[in-house]
């Protein structure tokens, strides 16, 4: 797996969604590429960043109803 299509993968949010054999290719590259490895850790702390906006949103929804 190239640096490319993993990055396509992770950020379209389409690994919980793969086969396993698939997964495991994306975990062996996270495993030696630090750069991947870094990506999908900002990528996992933006994405509960969003939830946490997304709440954040509805609970304000919530008050102003
Ligand atoms: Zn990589």
């Amino acid at each position: 797996m190239r640096c490319k299509e993993f990055v396509f993968l992770q950020s379209s949010g389409q690994i919980p969604t793969m086969g396993w054999w698939r997964r495991s290719s994306t975990l062996a590259h996270v495993w030696i590429c630090r750069h991947c490895r870094s990506f999908r850790h900002n990528d996992e702390l933006l994405t509960a960043y969003v939830a946490q906006l997304h709440a954040h949103w509805d609970a304000a929804d919530q008050q102003a109803k």
